[in-house]
């Protein structure tokens, strides 16, 4: 089999915003594992890749790609195969890599020849979301409009209107040691002139033409990273986070073409990018949320140790911080949240049992077989509110750290790697999964008024 395999990843999401993310490469695996795996010398690569997956952004596809062939290759095809089928399960792969990805488990141990290798920008995408009404602003007034028929156009139509060289993006990175930097060229780019501010960890652009105030900004932003320290053990990060913030959608448009490259489909609130550690996103007037910022950063945090977290979590968790409040320093509690809820209690009777849902990979939980988009819709929301129901009885981090410390290797007597997590779940709640679901469909109706019943999966191809 001879492969050649050039592949640019952009995953995407749906959600709140954007996110998004990596760069991976320099900032995480080192160069040498690669060079190595490229001239075909396994043996030697193997031990540097496994390395890769403990440093901060070493869990990423590619890692798990090169570990998968190299195991193949080396004769130890069932490690081989775990680690392409984890790369398959936990990453959001475009269709034409998963069908590589596919055919490389299925002649695994039948010298591949495989060249080039994969090469993944990750981008996260949130769109989906619009604003209810001109000049309304904030999570809280914008809704998943699950009926709308484009809304599948929009999600799939990002564009990379020019690729940012890699060596550029790292380039933009500053040194949180060496303290506030003058406006870069980056920023001069702009004729809007934005307001660049600094605090302990974030460089805020902020293209609102108002009042900010910047306190309460920073603040929010500090006590998020804080509580990510705490809560799910995320690295304080060395360099400044830049945080680029639209009052609208054509600035939005703007900072990313200009800063990243990309033109996103109409009614992106935002996203994030890992290799310049950045986030973009549209928050209206002063008393507006910092919701969708909060999403992304959220996929921006969880990649620095959880490059292959899975989609239930990482949407779910992120979806939670949209709508949270400031408890202390260093916590934020997830709240109600209008518009998802709406969908979820709308579509509660075709949800997933949460045993299904946490086994979900990327293609499953973002729906790809249904054309009308609830089905992602739903997934989302009932993640998000999954992710609430743990914060509230106290097992939020237990199963963000337990899901994280799983192993490629403690998937090998598994029919899906996925099935872990369930049990993992179930262990950490001290309950089964059926009792986790039931556990969780009466928290939900007592908190939201909203009649549960059993879910079924009749109506509605999951
Ligand atoms: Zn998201």
């Amino acid at each position: 089999m001879k492969i050649s395999l050039e592949c640019y990843l952009l995953t995407a999401l749906t959600a709140l915003g954007l996110g998004v993310v990596q760069g991976a490469q320099s900032q995480g695996c080192g160069s040498d594992a690669r060079a190595l795996w490229q001239q075909g010398d396994y043996t030697q690569a193997v031990p540097l890749l496994r390395d890769c997956l403990n440093q901060p952004y070493g869990r990423e596809p590619e890692v798990f790609y090169m570990l998968g062939v190299s195991y193949c290759e080396l004769g130890q095809q069932q490690y081989g195969k775990c680690c392409l089928r984890w790369l398959l399960e936990r990453f959001d792969l475009p269709t034409q890599t998963r069908r590589i990805v596919d055919s490389l488990v299925a002649d695994c141990g039948t010298s591949l020849s495989v060249t080039a290798s994969l090469r993944v920008t990750g981008v996260t995408i949130s769109a989906g979301v619009s604003w209810v009404g001109a000049g309304s602003h904030g999570e809280t007034k914008s809704f998943y409009n699950v009926e709308d028929p484009l809304r599948r156009s929009f999600v799939d139509s990002l564009v990379v209107v020019h690729n940012v060289a890699e060596s550029e993006l790292h380039g933009r990175l500053r040194n949180i040691a060496d303290g506030p930097t003058p406006p870069d060229s980056i920023v001069a780019a702009f004729p809007a002139h934005p307001n660049v501010q600094y605090s302990p960890h974030f460089r805020f652009i902020d293209f609102r033409n108002l009042y900010v105030d910047a306190t309460r900004r920073e603040l929010y932003f500090e006590t998020m990273m804080q509580c990510f320290v705490r809560l799910y053990k995320v690295p304080l990060p060395e360099h400044y986070i830049s945080v680029y913030i639209a009052p609208d959608s054509r600035q939005f448009q703007d900072i990313a073409l200009k800063v990243h490259g990309l033109a996103f489909p109409a009614r992106t609130l935002g996203y994030s990018f890992q290799d310049d550690a950045s986030v973009v996103g549209i928050t209206g007037g002063e008393q507006s949320s910092y919701g969708t910022l909060m999403h992304e950063l959220c996929h921006l945090l969880v990649r620095t140790n959880f490059g292959d977290i899975p989609p239930w979590l990482d949407e779910g968790l992120a979806a939670l911080y949209e709508v949270s409040e400031r408890v202390g320093s260093d916590s934020l509690l997830g709240g109600r949240n209008p518009w998802r809820e709406n969908v979820l209690s709308k579509y509660w009777a075709v949800r997933a049992p949460l045993s299904e849902l946490v086994t979900m990979d990327w293609p499953k939980f973002k729906g790809d077989a249904d054309s009308t988009g609830i089905r992602q819709a739903v997934n989302e929301a009932e993640a998000r509110y999954f992710m609430f129901y743990l914060q509230e009885i106290g097992k939020l981090s237990a199963v963000y750290s337990t899901i994280q410390a799983m192993q490629v290797s403690s998937s090998q007597n598994f029919d899906s790697l996925n099935q872990l997590q369930a049990s993992a779940i179930s262990t950490v709640v001290g309950q089964s999964m059926p009792q986790v679901d039931s556990s969780f469909a009466s928290w939900y109706s007592t908190l939201t008024g909203f009649e549960t019943s059993d879910p079924t999966s009749k109506s509605m191809e999951r």
